[in-house]
């Protein structure tokens, strides 16, 4: 039988039955909206269900307080909720425990937050950094900026033709001098999903640390931070249900436990004099100021949804649907495909089509109600090495149905024909 039930699914995303088509200077305006939405958008945001909007209801109706501080009910509340989102993802990506997870407002924070506070005072001259030709730039150009002011130097694994990591190539950057590696888990412009942890063996041969940006992989498919040995590993809660403004940062402990601060100032302090502070255990070390309190909670409903499918479901789910788009689109010899095959690709497909800008595509697939993606994806270097400007970039998720993929691929054929 079929991995997920997706009709069920999709009850509880309200948002699914709205129609498009209207005046967008009224947002969720339904008055002049005509069509059926069909919302292929998944990488940039996924959309909400029910049960996380009432989580972070039930907190702003019952329990909202400001945490760690009070020792009325309402602050232990919202303190055990706080504390309790923390295990939760502990638990789901396999980290040993709420010490190891720090919650920053999205993946880009989690990325700088490790480039500020254990990039600035590790990396030197003498140090490389490697990434690769598929980061995504809230890596590409952290560390980039960060090689800037440290000295160190930035380097790039190649990227082959059909969209994978030239292992070779990184067996050949990654050297006794290499302090760091960063990688993006599955690429969010080409689909491909990396061997993160022979990477992650890789760099510990030569005593680097590996950072995985898992912004596309967390949503997506199991994960489970210690069976990939990785040091540093990142992503954001609203790719996977979750709300805005909250994102993971997971280290391990004994890293975590050596860094400075990022941010400085209340609530990650445990003594204060005129002269000198002194840092409060982890993971609040690294929490300063009112923490996004609504939005972890948040985030563990959106954990507890996913869980409940089963990520091994919504794996296998995400990579039907690629495969079909793929295939589908395949059947236009004008449309160009980037990365790997559709049965090896994560939930996602970025192409063009003939010598349409992506812009444009775009623009019509929207009058027909359907929602992608067009432009560089935050990927503008790895669009230049593929010597396009930009593509557009269908990408899947739970609630989506082969039906919409079919109603994307006919729009494609419109845009095909009116642009000749
Ligand atoms: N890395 C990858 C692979 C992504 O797809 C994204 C989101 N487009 C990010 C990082 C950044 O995520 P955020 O904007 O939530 O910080």
């Amino acid at each position: 039988s079929y991995p997920i039930d997706v009709a069920a699914i999709r009850e509880d995303f309200p948002i699914l039955d709205r129609l498009v088509g209207g005046d967008v200077e009224t947002p969720g305006q339904t008055d002049d909206d005509t069509e059926p939405l069909v919302y292929l958008d998944n990488a940039a945001t996924s959309q909400t269900p029910r049960q996380v909007v009432e989580a972070m209801s039930d907190y702003y109706y019952s329990y909202n307080a400001n945490v760690h501080r009070g020792i009325h009910q309402l602050s232990q509340e919202a303190s055990v909720a706080y504390e309790t989102a923390h295990d939760r993802v502990a638990e789901f990506i396999g980290a040993s425990g709420r010490e190891e997870i720090v919650f920053t407002k999205n993946t880009t924070e989690a990325m700088n937050l490790v480039a500020y506070a254990w990039g600035l005072n590790e990396l030197g001259p003498e140090d490389n950094v490697v990434l690769t030709e598929m980061e995504h730039h809230a890596s590409l150009v952290t560390w980039q900026q960060l090689g800037k002011k440290t000295g160190a130097d930035v380097r790039f694994v190649r990227v082959d033709d059909d969209g994978s990591l030239d292992m070779d190539h990184a067996a050949e950057l990654i050297d006794d001098d290499t302090a760091m590696v960063s990688v993006v888990h599955v690429s969010n412009t080409l689909g491909t999903i990396n061997p993160v942890a022979d990477l992650a063996d890789l760099a510990h041969d030569h005593d680097s640390l590996i950072f995985v940006d898992g912004a596309q992989a967390v949503p997506t498919r199991p994960v489970d931070v210690q069976a990939i040995d990785a040091d540093f590993y990142a992503f954001s809660g609203h790719k996977l249900c979750g709300p805005t403004g909250i994102g993971v940062l997971y280290g391990k402990e004994a890293i975590l436990e050596e860094m400075e601060p990022y941010l400085y100032g209340g609530d990650m302090i445990r003594k204060v004099t005129y002269d000198d502070s002194t840092w409060e255990d982890l993971p609040w070390k690294f929490e300063a100021g009112t923490p996004n309190i609504a939005e972890a909670v948040g985030l563990h409903a959106a954990i507890d949804y996913l869980d409940d499918i089963g990520m091994d479901r919504v794996e296998r789910h995400e990579s039907l649907l690629a495969e079909y788009a793929y295939d589908r689109l395949t059947e236009f010899d004008d449309v160009e495909i980037y990365g790997p095959p559709g049965d090896e690709r994560g939930g996602l497909v970025a192409f063009n089509v003939g010598s349409v800008h992506a812009h444009d595509l775009s623009s019509i697939l929207n009058d027909h109600a359907v929602a992608i993606r067009a432009g560089d994806h935050c990927t503008q270097p790895l669009h230049q090495k593929m010597g396009v400007p930009a593509s557009a970039r269908a990408s899947f998720y739970v609630y989506n149905t082969f039906e919409e993929i079919d109603a994307l691929v006919d729009a494609v054929d419109d845009a095909r024909q009116l642009f000749g």
